[in-house]
């Protein structure tokens, strides 16, 4: 399959699950042999994407290829990338839980000992940074040190994987999680 084939598919997936919409959340894969990024394009249904509208941008940040207009994040994802070299894909999204954290600037401390704390460890929120530019990402480096999820403040969460399953599967456990402790702690 693809690079695009993979990122139109995922984002299908991705949208299915309610993470991402025409107008929240992207999603991209890289090819580490060309430093290419295929991202999705901006203002469409992800479930509607097709492999051609998938948007190719070269290391320079030149869009090469795709009929859409690359995501307006491709800044956070490009950063993603650069902070950790060992990964293939990046998911950007406002899944509410987790963003709720990064709306209140908090880290989301995570039970210890526990398997997704072995995971996730202590999720980071990094500083406010407007939308579309560098300042979004300031900080993702450290937040990203050994942890595959970020939160940015006062917008939403990033997240790393080996590929899009990975990626997705991580973020969706994460904001579970989210949802967890936050029941927990108005029962109990
Ligand atoms: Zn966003």
């Amino acid at each position: 399959m693809t690079f695009a084939a993979q990122v139109a598919m995922f984002s299908k997936l991705a949208e299915e699950k309610g993470m991402v919409n025409s107008l929240e959340g992207n999603l991209s894969v890289i090819d580490r042999q060309t430093g290419n990024i295929y991202i999705t394009p901006s203002h469409r249904a992800k479930c509607l994407l097709t492999e051609e509208e998938i948007c190719i941008v070269n290391p320079q940040g030149e869009q090469i290829g795709g009929t859409g207009k690359k995501s307006s994040e491709f800044f956070l994802h490009e950063a993603a990338y650069k902070a950790r070299p060992d990964v293939g894909a990046v998911v950007h999204c406002h899944t509410p839980y987790l963003s709720a954290y990064a709306f209140a600037y908090r880290d989301f401390e995570t039970p210890k000992d526990t398997f997704l704390s072995q995971i996730f460890g202590n999720i980071k929120c990094l500083p406010y940074g407007a939308h579309g530019t560098h300042e979004i990402h300031q900080g993702i480096e450290e937040a990203l040190d050994g942890r595959p999820v970020a939160l940015l403040g006062g917008h939403g969460v990033v997240c790393v994987g080996e590929d899009l399953e990975d990626a997705i599967g991580i973020m969706e456990a994460a904001e579970n999680y989210a949802k967890t402790i936050a029941i927990k702690h108005k029962l109990f």
